[in-house]
């Protein structure tokens, strides 16, 4: 197995894994949305044993582990192989970017199971050689509805279920267009025949990006009965739901010992997998929720917990870029922001690079020189506004109360 090393802007995977501060990251991407629980305790021995131990949850309901060295990645591949996690080469992983909702086939109030259908589009996606074309980011979206659903995320394909139907929707730049409706027997056909026809008129892009006259031909590769209901939004939840319990990552990062822990919850609860989320949150099948158990855990479990506005890289001592605890100070932030009362967004970043988080926060400190820059509704480019240590933390919903 070859390791081609990426820069930032690649989506890592296990055959093509991204340099970080604190060494290779490795981003694996689970069948249909979830590890069962003997896979999901294997990769918590792997992060802790080849990795730094730090595990991500991402933003596409995908895992990474961190902090690897050059000559521990066979190592780690030929492990991840074992698990059955490795694709045949770096273009068969990257088109794998299905997400799936996070409860199919646990939610009583979803119509449908959808996995059948996601694991009808991957594997589509990875036996198909044209669909490796794909642009690296080019995603897919499979949704049940119910408690936690997901049709609110971006992807460049999308299929909702609504009723004994799935809607069909197309991503633009206003977000997704809901454009007809189609029997669950044709839905994954259709998603890749959209695929397909995105190829024949971009070969680089997102969906957004098309012109009004290619989303037409992409459109028109779908045959689509008219839509009465749009597909209900939905977002994250956490704590128990009835089904299953909701839990969320400090950071959307979690340590070794702890996902094991989670493991061991969702056991007790005699849940069979770990079922990831775009809003880097677990879900697992619960009766009765171990709330407490979770929150000693070190998780989050309420959906109102202040550490859920704020995003942090890992900072200071894992990753030699920086010079400050962006994480501890990210935490210390979260609770000085609650106190006052403050829901903007924040952003807490060891160095301009801006791991984390892409898109602009209302608040943003990125470090330098073991203090941070203070930014406003930007990015961790954006304009200095003056450099500032924590004592100065509570000074900062003082001044301004920016959204
Ligand atoms: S943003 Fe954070 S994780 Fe990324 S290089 Fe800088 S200190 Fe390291």
């Amino acid at each position: 197995m070859n390791a081609v090393t990426e820069v930032k802007g690649w989506c890592p995977g296990i055959l093509r894994p991204m340099a970080s501060g604190d060494g290779l990251i490795v981003r694996v991407r689970p069948r249909c949305g979830a590890f069962d629980l003997e896979t999901a305790t294997a990769l918590a021995d792997l992060a802790e044993r080849l990795g730094n131990g730090h595990i991500d949850l991402t933003r596409r309901a995908n895992l990474q582990i961190r902090g690897l060295t050059d000559d521990r990645l066979t190592e780690l591949q030929a492990e991840l192989a074992k698990l059955g996690l490795l694709d045949r080469d770096a273009e068969t992983e990257a088109v794998r970017n299905v997400m799936v909702a996070p409860l199919a086939g646990l939610d009583p109030a979803q119509s449908l199971d959808v996995r059948p259908i996601a694991r009808a589009i991957d594997d589509a996606l990875t036996s198909d050689k044209r669909l490796h074309a794909l642009p690296g980011k080019f995603g897919l979206l499979v949704d049940g509805g119910g408690a936690v659903s997901i049709a609110s995320e971006r992807a460049d394909i999308c299929l909702a279920a609504v009723g004994d139907t799935l809607a069909f929707g197309l991503d633009t730049a206003k977000g997704t267009e809901w454009l007809g409706t189609l029997p669950p027997s044709g839905a994954a056909e259709a998603a890749i025949a959209a695929a397909h026809a995105f190829l024949a008129v971009a070969t680089r892009g997102r969906m957004r990006g098309l012109s009004e006259a290619a989303f037409a031909h992409v459109r028109a590769a779908v045959d689509l009965s008219p839509m009465a209901v749009l597909p209900s939004p939905g977002g994250r939840r956490l704590g128990p739901l009835g089904c299953a319990a909701g839990v969320a990552a400090p950071f959307g990062r979690l340590e070794a010992g702890q996902l094991r822990g989670l493991v061991k919850l969702a056991a007790d609860a005699g849940a069979a997998d770990l079922r990831l989320s775009p809003w880097r949150t677990v879900y697992f099948e619960a009766d009765a929720f171990v709330l407490e158990q979770a929150r000693d855990a070190g998780l989050i479990v309420e959906d109102n917990d202040p550490l859920l506005q704020v995003e942090a890289c890992p900072g200071a001592p894992d990753c030699k870029s920086s010079s400050v605890d962006a994480r501890g100070d990210a935490g210390r932030l979260a609770t000085v922001a609650a106190d006052r009362g403050w829901h903007g967004s924040i952003h807490v970043s060891g160095c301009a690079k801006g791991c984390a988080r892409s898109l602009p926060s209302a608040l943003v400190l990125a470090g330098k020189g073991g203090a941070y820059r203070l930014i406003r509704n930007a990015t961790t480019r954006g304009p200095v506004e003056r450099i500032i240590g924590i004592e100065e933390f509570e000074t900062l919903f003082d001044e301004r109360r920016d959204d």
